[in-house]
This record gives structure tokens, C-alpha cells and sequence, in this order.
């Protein structure tokens, strides 16, 4: 396990961007319901049931609920990054209190946790 640097000024600006490009790229989703995305979603539903030993199949109704509610989260965790983002404790794990990677970051600006415990939460939780 490697300890990271917090993150720098322009890393926090460059994640400002991230974020704000996801938030846009949402708020357009939202208007057209592009059907790779639907696609991509239903994938990370799949995924989800998955790794709950949930049963795979479901009704169109119930993906369609299921998007709604991930696009939703998505929508809320990037809004509450951007708030975040100024304060101090923006970039460090709510866990452990170490820094998060920028590399993981950079993939998910809206994470809370480093690689490590959301591995532990996602197992636990
Ligand atoms: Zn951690």
C-alpha cells in the first residue's frame, strides 16, 4: 500500500474540469437517453447484481428505474464533489484519511474513498 501526495492546485483544477464535464455529459444524458448509455448502465447493473448474488434477468421497468437511480446518485456524488473540491478534505479518503490516488481521481473525481477501503466497503456494505 503506497502513500500518495494530496493533490495540487492544478490536479484539483483538472478534476474541477472532470467534474464539470460529467455534470454537463449528465444533464445532457438526462434530455436524450442515449441507448449506448442505457446499455453501459444496464452492464453496470448487471454488474451490481452480480456481486449481490441477485438473480440477472429483470423487466425493462426495472432497468429503467435502476438508470434513473444511478444516474441520479452519479448526478448527486458529482454535485457534492464540486462542493467539496475547496474544502480540505477534498481528496482524501473518508476512512483512513490518507490521500486518494490522483490516477483514481482522475477516473472518479467523486470518490470518497482511496482504492483500498472502497474495495473494504464495497465487500462490506
Ligand atoms: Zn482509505
Amino acid at each position: 500500500m503506497s502513500i500518495y501526495p494530496p493533490i495540487s492546485p492544478l490536479q484539483r483544477s483538472t478534476l474541477m474540469d472532470v467534474l464539470r464535464l460529467r455534470l454537463a455529459s449528465l444533464e445532457q444524458q438526462s434530455d436524450t437517453q442515449l441507448e449506448d448509455l442505457t446499455q453501459a448502465q444496464h452492464a453496470y447493473k448487471t454488474m451490481q447484481q452480480d456481486m449481490h448474488e441477485a438473480p440477472l434477468h429483470s423487466g425493462d421497468e426495472e432497468v429503467e428505474d435502476a438508470v434513473a437511480d444511478i444516474d441520479s446518485r452519479e448526478f448527486s456524488a458529482i454535485t457534492q464533489a464540486l462542493l467539496r473540491i475547496h474544502g480540505p478534505d477534498y481528496g482524501l479518503c473518508v476512512d483512513c484519511h490518507l490521500a486518494i490516488a490522483f490516477e483514481r481521481l482522475q477516473l472518479e473525481p467523486q470518490a470518497l474513498r482511496c482504492t483500498a477501503c472502497q474495495a473494504l466497503h464495497e465487500r462490506t456494505h
